[in-house]
């Protein structure tokens, strides 16, 4: 590889918010079979908005100030959407205490003296709050695309709330030139199977890998790794950084956590998939210039 089409190409990939670390990662990306995105904040715009509000045994407004309550000591993007759509249907003022996050299930602490505890179907089962009058319910929620999470309070399932993530508007295209381009595309997300699904059929993607931990990405790139295969990984959050690492080629969404941006080799500065397909043809044609 000569340094100079090296330079050139990284320069037209900064003008283009396409951040090449090195010649090295360049080279790997041309190389590149398969990749991994992550669904929430790389495939879709990561601000999901609160959409569904189903309370059991309480009213909504007391649901959401619980919801809210716990939620505001969460830096998680689903965090967010539920401060803001909780505090507009009129939740109350409340903080927290003995706040923990529980990495990719979900959140738990103390609100008004109970213990409440928010998050996906494996967070109930580890804290083993029977969730049988909910799971119809969160099922139908997920079908349609959103992300249901259970609330439990002192142990005992309290309702649902559901939040819709949109995905981004560069997406569909870029998943259809990434195919084009002969890339094998999987989809990873610590999120439910169903919500994961109906995205990935909106997206013409085939292959998912839900309701996975980090460490599960990062075992998914070591799997792809191991059947021969040069693996990128795209993320943008801070579980993501394992995987990223392990990956041939980490892209980390520019918008996204600044330690996926450190395992990266490549930076997508808006955040957005276009920036991918533009890597994959500069590094393919840099490298046909070079040999
Ligand atoms: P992704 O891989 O899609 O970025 P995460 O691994 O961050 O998702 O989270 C996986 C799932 O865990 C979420 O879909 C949600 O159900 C639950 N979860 C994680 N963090 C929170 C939180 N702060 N509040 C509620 N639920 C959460
Ligand atoms: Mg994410």
């Amino acid at each position: 590889a000569t340094p100079m089409s090296i330079m050139v190409a990284s320069g037209r990939g900064a003008n283009a918010g396409v951040l090449i670390r090195d010649a090295e990662a360049l080279e790997r990306f041309a190389r590149v079979d398969a990749l991994i995105l992550d669904k929430t904040g790389t495939l879709t715009e990561g601000k999901p908005t609160l959409t569904d509000v189903e309370p059991r045994g309480m009213d909504a407004a007391e649901l959401l100030t619980l919801v809210a309550a716990l939620e505001r000591g969460s830096e998680h993007p689903l965090a967010e959407a539920l401060v803001a759509g909780a505090e507009d249907r009129g939740a109350a003022r409340e903080d927290s205490s003995d706040f923990e996050a529980v990495t990719g299930k979900g959140v738990t602490g103390r609100v008004r003296g109970r213990r409440v505890a928010l998050g996906n179907a494996a967070l109930m089962e580890d804290l083993q709050v029977d969730t049988a009058g909910l799971a119809e319910r969160a099922a139908a929620l997920q079908a349609e695309g959103k992300t249901a999470m259970f609330v439990a309070v002192d142990g005992e399932a309290a309702g649902l709330v559901a939040v819709a993530d949109r995905i981004k508007a560069t997406t569909p295209d870029a998943i259809r030139a990434l195919h084009d381009l002969g890339l094998r595309i999987v989809m990873a997300t610590g999120d439910a199977e169903a919500t994961a699904r109906a995205v990935a059929t909106e997206l013409g993607i085939d292959e998912v890998h839900a309701g996975i931990s980090p460490e599960d990405k990062n075992a998914l790139v070591k799997s792809l790794k191991g059947e021969g295969l040069s693996v990128a990984m795209a993320g943008d959050g801070v579980n993501d950084a394992p995987a990223l690492a392990e990956a041939d080629v980490g892209i980390a969404m520019g918008t996204g956590a600044d330690v996926a941006v450190e395992s990266a080799g490549i930076t997508l500065v808006k955040g957005d998939l276009t920036g991918i397909v533009r890597a994959r043809r500069l590094a393919e044609a840099t490298m046909r210039n070079i040999r």
